[in-house]
């Protein structure tokens, strides 16, 4: 039996084995999950913090690829996040060119995802370089095969379509030279349409291809964090961090922390005997327990911190 604390929700749980699903929270978190939200909390704070006790910082923009709605709602009260789809509102398709967004994002999470995004997946990795910050970076976890092997199952679609036939779907594809193709060996992760995978990745293409569209450095997350949940013994999804640059918070981020900091402080100082307003004494209670604001200084928060000119 393990318990753990979920770093997504913050409830106490006991878990006898870790599954990929169902989930092993009642937000519905599981290890990938939970994996991707500690490699977020380290790359903008240094620290693991539990998502709902992230400081609201609504100068760190992030964009989510299909997010589960979990921590995609808390993500939105923190940050100015924004969860989109591939195939409903808010709709976003990374393998077409934003440049009104360029060079506009914190951070880009997926989960699970670029496995189902059309090929060729370099233009897709391309796209999300581009879309982020010059210090952002890409969180996300994607299953890779132990034989460390890049499997492209459709390298040829073009104009394609999946179609129901009989008792099973069927994919059409007409290739780039006119000739069609028609195949059946597909398999869907929880549905139809939209999650269809395209391949199979392989560490060592995954980082190699990371790295050649544009980002520093790649970093696994290889190790178990037994204390928020994060077990690899079923769950075989790969988290990891694509770096442009090492992330710093920019002026903006910077002094809004030190406003929350200063907020969050005065709140932790009221007397709970006056607190005596449910929402209040509620924020009071949040406002002493909260780690991020012990953990002021090693933020660079703390007392002694002066507003960078
Ligand atoms: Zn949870």
């Amino acid at each position: 039996m393990t318990s753990f604390v979920c770093n997504i929700c913050g409830a106490y749980n006991e878990v006898e084995t870790f599954h990929t699903e169902p989930p092993s929270c009642t937000c519905g978190s599981n290890v990938r999950l939970r994996a991707l939200i500690h490699l977020l909390s380290m790359e903008i704070f240094g620290q693991s913090l539990p998502l709902v006790e992230f400081p609201k910082l609504k100068a760190i923009r992030g964009l989510g690829m299909s997010d589960h709605q979990g921590y995609a709602r808390i993500l939105a009260d923190k940050f100015d996040y924004t969860n989109t789809y591939y195939d409903r509102e808010p709709r976003f398709d990374f393998t077409e060119h934003h440049p009104q967004l360029s060079g506009a994002y914190d951070f880009i999470l997926s989960a699970d995802v670029i496995e189902h995004i059309a090929p060729p997946i370099e233009r897709a990795l391309e796209e999300v370089w581009g879309l982020l910050k010059p210090h952002g970076f890409f969180g996300l976890t994607i299953f890779c095969n132990p034989q460390d092997q890049m499997r492209e199952h459709f390298p040829d679609l073009h104009q394609f379509r999946v179609v129901p036939l009989a008792d099973r779907s069927v994919l059409i594809n007409r290739r780039r030279d006119g000739t069609l193709e028609i195949r059946e060996d597909l398999v869907f992760h929880g549905g139809t349409g939209a999650t269809l995978e395209m391949r199979e990745f392989g560490i060592t293409e995954l980082k190699a291809k990371l790295l050649a569209s544009g980002f520093l450095d790649v970093d696994f997350l290889a190790n178990d964090l037994p204390e928020i949940g994060v077990i690899f013994d079923q769950d075989v999804s790969q988290p990891l961090i694509a770096r442009k640059e090492p992330y710093v918070l920019d002026k903006c981020a910077r002094s809004q922390l030190i406003d929350e900091w200063r907020a969050a402080k005065n709140l932790a100082a009221t007397d709970p005997g006056e607190a005596r307003a449910g929402v209040l004494a509620a924020q009071v209670r949040l406002a002493s327990e909260s780690r991020w604001l012990r953990l002021g200084r090693l933020l660079g928060v703390g007392p002694k911190f002066d507003i960078p000119e």
